[in-house]
Order: C-alpha cells, then sequence, then structure tokens
C-alpha cells in the first residue's frame, strides 16, 4: 500500500471529501489546486468499493441523452492524463469493438458511427470479412463490427490509489479507515467523534452515500464478472455486442451481455451482468453461467478455458442514468453539501470529468466545453 501524507491531524481543510473510490480520488485531485488542501475520507481504503470491482474499461457510449457528450470527454481526458498516471493505473489504449449480431444491430452501428463522427469520435465499421481479420477468435455469430480506437483500459484501484496521492497541485491529507457518520454544509463527523471541518463537502461515497444523504435517489446494479486463467483465446480489443449499450439502461431483472477485455497478464476478464436493486454480494451460480454462455457463443475458444475467479459489485446508479454532481439540500436549511454520485457502470470513465464539473460548479466557474447536460444532482 501506498504511504499517504499527514494522514493524523487536520485543522481546517479548504475541502472535504467523503469516499475514496475512483470518483471521489478523482475530486480530491481536481480541487487540491496550489494553495488548497483537501481532506479525504475513506472508511476503508483507497480504490475499494464498487471502483475495486469494476473493468476498467474507458468507454465512449451512446446510452441516454447527454452520456454520449459526457463519455467521449472522460475518454479524451484520460487520454490526455499525466503520463504517470497512465503508467501507474496500467492504461493500454486497447480500442472498443462494438459487435453486431442482426441486420437490425449492423444497421444501428452505422447510426452510432454517424453519432461519434458527429461530435469528432474516430469510430470506423467493419464488414464481416475485416471483423474476422481484427478478431479472428470471434464465432460467425458477429456480423458486423465498430471500432472506437481511442477508447482504453486501466485498473482502477490503482488509478484511484493514483488521483488521492497526486499532491503535484496542492494538498490531500488521506484519512483512511475513517467513517462519516453525518455530514453538514461545512464538517463532517466521524465515526471515531472527529469533527472535520472545511469550507465545502463532497459526498462521494458511491451507494453508501445513501446512508450519509438519505433522500438521495441511488440505487445499486448488481454485476458479476469472472476472469479465465491465462492462456485463453487471444482478442486486442475490448469487445462487446451492440446489445450491452442498452442493457445498461435496461429494466429487466436480470440483463446480460457480452463483454470481454484482454488483460496484459494474457487472461479475459468476462461480463457483464446487470440485475437492479439487488444488494446481495455473494455470487449467483445460474448468473455466472449465463455469462459464460454468451462469451463462449462469441468466443468458442474460451470453451476450453478455466475460470479462476469470480466476483460482484454493486454498481451505484441513479433513475435517470447519469451520475448526479451538484449541490443538494441538507434537511432543515441547514445548507447544501455537493454530491458527486451515481456513476452506475461508468465511473472509471467518466471520474476525471465529473471531478472538472464538479469543482468547476464549486467553484462557480464555466463548465468544460462540449458536455450535452443531464448530469445535475
Ligand atoms: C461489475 C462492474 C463492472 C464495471 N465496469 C466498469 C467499466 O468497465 N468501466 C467503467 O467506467 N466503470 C465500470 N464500473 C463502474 C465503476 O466501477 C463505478 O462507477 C465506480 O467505481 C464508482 O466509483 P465511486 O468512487 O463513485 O464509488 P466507490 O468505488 O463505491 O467508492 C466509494 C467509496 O466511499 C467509501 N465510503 C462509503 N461510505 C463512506 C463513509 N460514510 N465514510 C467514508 N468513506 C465511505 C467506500 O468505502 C468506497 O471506497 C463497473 C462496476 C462494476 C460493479
Amino acid at each position: 500500500m501506498p504511504d499517504w501524507p499527514e494522514a493524523m491531524g487536520s485543522p481546517g481543510a479548504d475541502y472535504l471529501v467523503v469516499g475514496g473510490g475512483i470518483v471521489g480520488a478523482a475530486c480530491a485531485r481536481e480541487l487540491a489546486q496550489p494553495g488548497a488542501t483537501v481532506d479525504l475520507l475513506e472508511q476503508e481504503f483507497i480504490g475499494g468499493g464498487a471502483t475495486s470491482a469494476g473493468m476498467g474499461h474507458l468507454v465512449t457510449i451512446r446510452g441516454v441523452p447527454g452520456e454520449l457528450e459526457l463519455t467521449s470527454l472522460g475518454v479524451e481526458m484520460w487520454r490526455s492524463a499525466p503520463a504517470e498516471l497512465l503508467r501507474c493505473a496500467e492504461y493500454v489504449r486497447a480500442g472498443t469493438l462494438w459487435i453486431a449480431t442482426s441486420a437490425a444491430d449492423t444497421e444501428a452501428l452505422q447510426r452510432q458511427a454517424q453519432a461519434f463522427g458527429a461530435l469528432g469520435i474516430e469510430a470506423s465499421l467493419l464488414d464481416a470479412r475485416a471483423l474476422a481479420a481484427a478478431e479472428p477468435a470471434l464465432s460467425g455469430a458477429a456480423l458486423a463490427g465498430m471500432r472506437v480506437a481511442g477508447d482504453a483500459i486501466i485498473y482502477p484501484p490503482k488509478a484511484a490509489q493514483w488521483l488521492a496521492r497526486d499532491a503535484g497541485r496542492g494538498r490531500i491529507r488521506v484519512h483512511q479507515g475513517v467513517r462519516a457518520r453525518a455530514v453538514g454544509a461545512d464538517w463532517v463527523l466521524a465515526a471515531d467523534g472527529r469533527r472535520f471541518e472545511a469550507s465545502a463537502v463532497i459526498v462521494a461515497a458511491g451507494l453508501a452515500a445513501r446512508r450519509l444523504l438519505p433522500g438521495l435517489p441511488l440505487l445499486a446494479k448488481r454485476g458479476h464478472l469472472l476472469i479465465s486463467e491465462r492462456g485463453a483465446p487471444r482478442i486486442s480489443h475490448q469487445i462487446l455486442e451492440l446489445g450491452y449499450a442498452a442493457s445498461t439502461h435496461a429494466q429487466d431483472a436480470v440483463s446480460i451481455a457480452f463483454n470481454v477485455q484482454p488483460r496484459p497478464s494474457g487472461q479475459l476478464l468476462i461480463g457483464a451482468s446487470r440485475e437492479i436493486g439487488v444488494e446481495e454480494r455473494a455470487e449467483s451460480l445460474e448468473v455466472l453461467a449465463r455469462i459464460a454462455r454468451r462469451a463462449v457463443h462469441f468466443l468458442p475458444g474460451l470453451a476450453t478455458s478455466r475460470v479462476i475467479r469470480a466476483w460482484t459489485g454493486l454498481r451505484p446508479a441513479t433513475p435517470q442514468g447519469m451520475p448526479m454532481l451538484g449541490a443538494v439540500a441538507l434537511p432543515a436549511a441547514a445548507g447544501r453539501v455537493w454530491v458527486a454520485v451515481g456513476h452506475e457502470g461508468l465511473g472509471a470513465t467518466t471520474a476525471l470529468i465529473s471531478a472538472r464539473i464538479l469543482a468547476a460548479k464549486i467553484r462557480a466557474e464555466a463548465l468544460p466545453a462540449g458536455l450535452a447536460g443531464g448530469f445535475d444532482a
């Protein structure tokens, strides 16, 4: 584990961030401008929570209104992030390959490519032959593809740890093992009785933000992931079926969509499932079997690979499908606190841009150009 600077004692800070997942860590770094001090409170360890359970695919995606703009800016910010962050986060610009399984899907991919192109996002269409050349391990179930070359892969816990440690601009005091019990407009009361003070309080506690701010409309979307042994079929992109985009906003009890990531180790990270409102962390064998079957349908060579680990994580979602980035009123006119929550399955992708949006709002500055809105608290 990294050494955290000045984790003890704290005269008032400029900002208090509750939650050291990838979103809270990104907010802490963004707010730590020269001369500013940020206290970052994390009940367990930096980069835990949903951040430690995710896939780390930095993906440009077009789901609900505003999502394409937000994710493309998020991916762009990662691309131009400091080299040291990219190295530490194990950033690989693998690109995304979306695959179509029907004529209707193929037409939908064409519309996607146009929408991406209109925003200046590089997206190229692949017919069946080009697709087979790009990813020979894919089965004939994949009829056509769209490659988004700028998308990438990171390892989110390490990214969060770097973000929380980067004191290049200001000062971040990391307090691990400190659970916030209550929050006010300019204070946080910790479970151990300590009181922290700052000019502004930011709650970035993922799904657990509901406990600190009970009115927040957050819900869990449980996801299962599997990882194969080394020597699995070789792929070079993160590959998703087109239906994955729809599944992220589906209302079905359980939705499964093929989503596979090549790891630098030669293993494959295999997803993905979504179960709305399920907070039980124990794995469901039935869901795991469905994910595995879907993966073998597209990558037949996987049938002889062993899965060495499976786990679940809880994506923190909002009803509108976009993160909440802004101020919420406290009960009894006790002022307001800032929130950066509800990133669902895109928190790694959007952590840097979300932090920039929130910081701009806190400082009453102009928002980054190119956003289409949709993320208000
Ligand atoms: C299966 C799965 C696959 C995913 N795949 C991707 C992907 O490919 N690409 C992508 O972009 N995103 C992906 N995600 C989503 C991404 O992981 C999340 O959106 C992101 O991690 C949310 O980060 P967060 O910081 O908001 O929350 P969290 O990571 O949950 O962090 C919140 C932190 O707050 C702390 N905390 C909570 N309460 C308190 C308190 N009272 N006091 C102090 N600390 C507190 C917690 O301990 C935790 O560390 C995936 C998620 C899952 C589950």
